[in-house]
């Protein structure tokens, strides 16, 4: 199934343009907004799976489109977590958990927007693969990982690059964090709903130019492995994400180095999700 966070509400999605409120539809038993669906997933998904046949009520205004979690209670995000990225951001493929850091819930926005870029900043693109936790999970093998994910999403972890690396340790959460760097949508796609979830197309362009293209196959720590290595140390939370790191391709690893210019359009994508957008103006307009 695909959920999407509809001006607040969850729906149900029948196709890209309609869907079923689900607070209506279930008379009130879940729902109507997406935190309070995360914390009765499981029940959710028995009852929405019986649904077949149900009209849809809602018209699919993309401009009305939310984060897929939009009040996350813990938000991960997973450095290097690509060898080739890894490589070109200068660092060894880890053998260990990669390095975990936070996107501050304040940066979070829906799929489809208009970003200020930070003033004297180089600000980079990174197309992330993001799952949403569905249920509480503690010290969870990778066997048992995607049972605990209510489904996957895109998301763009933004990264201003002069804050970021600046100082004697990098500034991870805090260069990742300027309002609206860390767009997720357009909607939640339950893993079954994916032939096979740990192999998707993923990538984004820049103006048109493909500037990162890749496979989630091609992750060194898989869905799964993330759910088991963060579950030793962290209870995961319903409606947690993880933005389960980039891609190679972004621009500080590239020679000369590019970064996103005001007027510019990000356009990211992956297989059986969709794509988000994101246009971008100057600081003070
Ligand atoms: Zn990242």
């Amino acid at each position: 199934m695909r959920i999407a966070n509809h001006n607040n509400r969850a729906v149900l999605l029948t196709s890209d343009e309609a869907g079923i409120d689900i607070h209506t539809a279930s008379a009130g038993r879940f729902g109507p907004d997406l935190p309070s669906l995360y914390n009765t997933w499981e029940a959710f998904s028995t009852w929405a799976g019986g649904l077949s046949g149900s009209a849809a009520d809602v018209a699919i205004d993309r401009t009305q489109l939310g984060s897929p979690s939009p009040a996350p209670r813990q938000v991960f995000a997973i450095g290097l977590n690509y060898s080739a990225h890894a490589k070109e951001s200068g660092f060894e493929e880890p053998d260990q958990l990669p390095p975990v850091f936070t996107k501050f819930v304040s940066s979070l926005t829906g799929p489809d927007t208009q970003v200020v870029l930070p003033q004297g900043g180089n600000t980079d693109w990174e197309v992330e693969l993001v799952a949403i936790v569905g249920k509480e999970a503690s010290n969870v093998s990778a066997a048992d990982a995607w049972d605990y994910v209510a489904g996957l999403s895109i998301g763009q972890d933004l990264s201003e690059r002069v804050s970021q690396l600046r100082g004697p340790a990098p500034q991870f959460g805090l260069g990742k964090s300027f309002p609206g760097f860390a767009p997720v949508g357009p909607w939640l796609v339950s893993p079954g709903e994916f032939s096979n979830p740990d192999d998707l197309a993923i990538g984004c362009s820049l103006d048109g130019e493909e500037v990162q293209k890749g496979r989630t196959s091609e992750l060194i720590f898989s869905v799964p492995a993330l759910i088991q290595g963060l579950s030793q140390t962290v209870t995961l939370l319903p409606g947690d994400m993880i933005f389960t790191g980039t891609p190679s391709g972004v621009g500080l690893g590239r020679s000369p180095q590019r970064f996103i210019q005001p007027g510019e359009t990000l356009i990211s994508r992956i297989e059986g999700i969709g794509e988000i957008k994101q246009t971008f103006v100057p600081a003070g307009s």
